[in-house]
This record gives structure tokens, C-alpha cells and sequence, in this order.
């Protein structure tokens, strides 16, 4: 286990429209959640001592907790890190003052993913974020002059939104990141319970422009909703998506760990929520069979430019003939220019990143036909 996540699951306000595991901040809640993520992170590195190569600190809005806080959360993790390891924080603009910049080089944050979401007051208003479009920018730049690598979070086909004005503003500040993302509305929230919609699509088309103007500024598609200046991709990010083994600790968070028993590729462990997970409650384990894996695997690798190695896939799980099985079912999606073999890789095309589901769905079904039991 190389890559360590850690849910910090506290925000400055519940936007409308998440259904994150997030809550209001007390003194009493983050003093019981640090107490709990020692001992969970004792407990973790007991079996994976290994140095990382990442470390993301997720939420939640884990820049809202105080400075002596994130030290504690610092000083709580046992592992030491790689030499060129990552360190990610996820932050409020609204939270990063020139003097928090420094606090947080000095803890070893080398990367600050920044929520930015649209650079209008108006749109930040009514999606009840707890910033403005000015703290953005200084944040944004603070950051970069703080020897930061920066990735900036762009929400796009957002009602009233001038998307290419945002995306022209996200490419123009030089940051190394970017995440463009639609937004999710999801059931149970206050902008479902009102009613709110977004147009398929407005977002089909803001998906278009962010590819034309975030490549002009040489920020390159490497995912489907990720951006970057080649080097500046999001090591921990790529990670999950290659399916390799992580670590996550904290209220809601899953892990990844490969083995466990004999017809088991590799087990995920989700931790409960937070009332449940500061009394020790145990994580929820999926035993993941080699066929899930691979279908796991083509559905999170093809989400890449980088696509997926059959061989390794093959090598991971040792199902029989899997290259040629794949090679089978991938076969209309490669006449249709959605993918394309180099080697041991099948990669996605931009139309095939485009019409992800379509395609890893032909995939599914053609390995269910092969792997069914007769
Ligand atoms: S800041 Fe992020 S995690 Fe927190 S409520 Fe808003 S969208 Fe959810």
C-alpha cells in the first residue's frame, strides 16, 4: 500500500447538492474524529509500514480545520513518505490565506486541489458555496507563488453560467490542474427536493469547450473530466483508476487491498459513517472475484487516456485467455474509433471517453459470455 486517503469530513457549510459525507464543524466532533483516526491509522500501519508515494487529504473541507488541527493530522500519520511523494489537501479558497500557505509547506502539503467551481458570485450563490469568485483568484495565485502544484475544481453547465468565461479564467491563472465536472445533483438534497435540473445538453457542450480551451492552454485530457500540464496529473487520482492498492482512513472512506483468499482478486473495505465509526465499528469488506476485478478495471482504466494493460490485468487475476477475450469484445468499439490497441494497452479514444458507458458496458457483456459458468 503506497497511497494513503484520509476523509476529513468537515465543510463551512452543506452545499444543496451533495450528498458527500460532510458535516458542520463543533470543537467536540473534530477533537472525537482525531482521537478515532489515531487509533485507526495505528492500526493500518501496523500491517502496511511502507513508505507513500501520495497522500490525499480528502472531504469534507479539510482546509477548514485549524492550523494546530491539521497538525495533529500530520503528526497522527505514521508513515514516512517517498522522496517525490504527492501530498494533496482539498481546499476552500475562503481558507487559504498567505499565512495558512506556509503552515501547510511546512507540514508537507505540496499540492492544493482548490474547489473553485465558476469564477461568478451570482452562480457561487446560488450553489450556496462559502467563497467568492475574488478569494478564488487570490487563493489560486497565493498558491502558485507559494511554489504550490495547484488543481482547480470547475463545475460546468451550471444554470446562468458562462462557461467558456470560466474556463478562460481557470486557463488563464497558469495553475498546473484542472477538474471539470458536471454537477451531480443527487437524490435527497435540497436542490432535488426543489426541483433542480440540469440540461444534458448545455453539458454535452460545456464538456466540448473545456476540451478546446483548457488544450489550447496546454492542458491535456487524461481523464475524463481531468485536465493537465503533462507531469502535473494527479498521481493519487491515477491510483484508483489503475486499481492498485490504497489505503483510505476516516469516516466513509474505502480501501483497496489486493489477496485475502483463494478466488479473490482483491478486497474494498468502506468504513462506516462518522457516529459509527468513532465507536470502532468495522469497515464493510466486498470480496472482489477476479471477473468483478477486471471489470472494475476496464471501467476506471478506460476513464484514462492511458487506458488499461491487459497483460498486467491478465497476470493480476489469471483468468484464462482474458487478452484474447477482451480483444474479442472490444472489437466493434475499435472499428468504431472509440478504442484503440497499442501493445498490451486498450486505450479510449476522445469519442470513445466521450461515450464511456456505451463502451465498457459492450466490454461487460462480452466477458460475462466468455467467464458464465455453462
Ligand atoms: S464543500 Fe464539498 S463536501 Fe462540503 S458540502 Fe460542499 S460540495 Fe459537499
Amino acid at each position: 500500500m503506497r497511497h494513503l486517503y484520509v476523509h476529513v469530513p468537515f465543510c463551512p457549510t452543506i452545499c444543496p447538492y451533495c450528498d458527500f459525507h460532510a458535516l458542520l464543524r463543533s470543537k467536540d466532533a473534530v477533537a472525537g474524529y482525531l482521537e478515532r483516526l489515531e487509533v485507526e491509522a495505528a492500526a493500518l500501519y501496523q500491517r502496511y509500514p511502507d513508505p507513500l508515494r501520495t497522500l490525499y487529504l480528502g472531504g469534507g473541507t479539510p482546509s477548514f480545520l485549524r492550523d494546530s488541527e491539521l497538525e495533529r493530522v500530520f503528526a497522527i500519520l505514521p508513515w514516512r513518505l517517498a522522496a517525490d511523494a504527492e501530498v494533496t489537501l482539498e481546499a476552500n479558497p475562503a481558507t487559504l490565506s498567505k499565512k495558512r500557505l506556509q503552515h501547510l509547506r511546512r507540514l508537507g502539503v505540496n499540492r492544493l486541489s482548490i474547489g473553485v467551481q465558476s469564477f461568478d458570485d451570482a452562480v457561487l450563490l446560488r450553489l450556496g458555496r462559502a467563497h467568492k469568485s475574488r478569494a478564488a483568484l487570490t487563493a489560486v495565485e497565493s498558491a502558485l507563488e507559494g511554489g504550490f502544484r495547484v488543481s482547480l475544481d470547475l463545475m460546468l453547465g451550471l444554470p446562468g453560467q458562462n462557461v467558456s468565461a470560466d474556463l478562460e479564467t481557470a486557463s488563464a491563472l497558469g495553475v498546473g490542474h484542472v477538474s471539470a465536472y458536471t454537477l451531480q445533483i443527487e437524490t435527497g438534497t435540497p436542490f432535488a427536493l426543489n426541483g433542480i435540473r440540469t440540461d444534458r445538453d448545455e453539458e454535452a457542450e460545456a464538456f466540448l469547450l473545456a476540451r478546446r480551451i483548457l488544450q489550447r492552454a496546454g492542458l491535456v485530457r487524461y481523464e475524463v473530466s481531468n485536465y493537465a500540464r503533462p507531469g502535473e496529473e494527479s498521481q493519487h487520482n491515477l491510483a484508483y483508476w489503475r486499481m492498485n492498492a490504497w489505503g483510505g482512513l476516516g469516516p466513509a472512506a474505502a480501501s483497496h487491498f489486493f489477496g485475502g483468499s483463494p478466488g479473490v482478486v482483491s478486497r474494498r473495505l468502506t468504513n462506516p459513517p462518522l457516529p459509527r465509526w468513532r465507536k470502532g465499528e468495522p469497515p464493510f469488506e466486498e470480496k472482489i472475484t477476479p471477473l468483478e476485478h477486471v471489470k472494475e478495471a476496464l471501467m476506471m482504466g478506460l476513464r484514462t487516456s492511458a487506458g488499461v494493460d491487459l497483460k498486467e490485468l491478465a497476470q493480476r487475476t489469471r483468468l484464462r485467455d482474458l487478452e484474447l477475450v477482451i480483444t474479442n469484445a472490444a472489437e466493434q468499439a475499435v472499428s468504431a474509433g472509440y478504442l484503440r490497441r497499442s501493445g498490451v494497452l486498450l486505450r479510449p479514444s476522445h469519442a470513445g471517453l466521450d461515450r464511456l458507458h456505451q463502451v465498457v458496458i459492450s466490454l461487460w457483456q462480452g466477458l460475462e459470455s466468455a467467464y458464465s459458468e455453462p
